[in-house]
């Protein structure tokens, strides 16, 4: 996987010198661009020196992160400073997070801050690929949301119900695809994802007090009234005074937040801010949903 790394690096620098790069990863990264921890979807991918290998491949210094927390870094960059304390969720196959304060990464040890994929909803609940249960990870992610709506199907006789005991493979894509053509089914896997991610949100509002917490990731892409619930829910589930001027929007580089905060952050390091948000801009530009 390096190997292949490095010839993706070598292939976009082709010829030109960059004077950085950023790269995201699943898991921890200590100070030294090494990942460290879990990452739970790659085997084997902890103790990678990921920063000297990409550094050497291109010539420049690297620069990596988490990638929840890049993805967070692009979504407050893209919005040009309006956003000071910034609350990033991104729903995919896993669920990811990331928390920006006036322009910086709230990384705690080894950048392992905001894992809120692992923060638990309902002790007792679902079992978790982390080894825990009830983790909102078990309810909300991609493959979890259509993993319920195949366990609730026999008590249902709607189009996704008779999918999913067809045997054929469900996911969020198939339950957000039903959901807007108002199957029963589908409404209640959404009901349960959007209440167990208001639930943890609510509590990552009283502890971080954001003033916007941004919903992405594949499964936003086509996820129905997920942002809207999910604004009218997580509310409930911290103190009403935390709430107020909170805004909940859309992530506005949908799946790619991370790539692309990546690489607003490598030039973070040789930029002053109003060009950073420049570069954003262009970014923005750039981006088709
Ligand atoms: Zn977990």
């Amino acid at each position: 996987m390096l190997e292949t790394v490095a010839e993706l690096v070598g292939s976009l620098v082709a010829g030109r010198a960059p004077a950085a790069a950023g790269v995201g990863t699943p898991g921890g990264v200590d100070s030294g661009g090494r990942v460290v921890g879990e990452a739970a979807n790659i085997p084997g991918w902890p103790g990678t020196e990921l920063g000297a290998a990409v550094a050497r491949a291109c010539g420049a210094s690297a620069y990596v992160r988490n990638d929840g927390n890049l993805a967070a870094y692009a979504e407050w960059a893209a919005r040009g400073g309006a956003s000071r304390a910034l609350l990033f969720v991104g729903l995919g196959t896993g669920i990811g997070g990331g928390y920006i304060e006036d322009g910086r990464i709230l990384g705690g040890v080894d950048d392992k801050a905001l894992e809120i994929g692992h923060a638990i909803v309902y002790p007792e609940g679902r079992r978790c690929a982390c080894g825990r249960s009830g983790c909102v990870e078990a309810y909300a992610s991609g493959p979890s949301i259509g993993r319920i709506a195949v366990e609730l199907s026999s008590g249902y006789d709607t189009p996704l119900a008779r999918l999913a005991r067809s045997g054929a493979a469900v996911n969020a894509r198939e339950v957000y695809d039903a959901f807007r053509a108002g199957d029963g089914l589908a409404e209640a896997a959404h009901r349960i994802a959007a209440e167990a991610l208001s639930r943890v949100i609510g509590s990552a509002i009283a502890l971080l007090a954001p003033d916007r917490v941004v919903l992405g990731g594949g499964v936003m892409a086509g996820a129905g009234r997920l942002l809207e619930d999910v604004a009218a829910l997580a509310p409930l589930y911290v103190y009403p005074a935390a709430s107020e001027g909170l805004r909940f929007e859309p992530a506005l580089l949908g799946r790619e937040a991370g790539l692309y905060g990546a690489a607003l952050y490598g030039a973070a390091a040789l930029l002053p801010r109003d060009e950073l948000f420049a570069l954003s801009a262009r970014a923005l530009e750039r981006f088709t949903p």
